[in-house]
């Protein structure tokens, strides 16, 4: 079974989310992925911080 990471903001899932995203961290806007803490992050800052995206189907 793989993971359903759910945005902090909306409560829904990452496919269903509608809210603007961007990096919680560095307001970057590309490449940005729900983390499993609710938040959106970049590529870069989620490499730097080790953040796992939900695994693509
Ligand atoms: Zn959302
Ligand atoms: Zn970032």
């Amino acid at each position: 079974m793989r993971k359903i990471f759910i945005c902090a903001v909306c409560n829904l899932p990452e496919e269903k989310c509608t809210c603007d995203r961007y990096c919680t961290f560095c307001r970057n806007t590309y490449s940005v992925r729900l983390a499993e803490d609710g938040q959106y992050y970049c590529r870069d800052c989620r490499e730097a911080c080790d953040y796992k995206v939900q695994e693509d189907a």
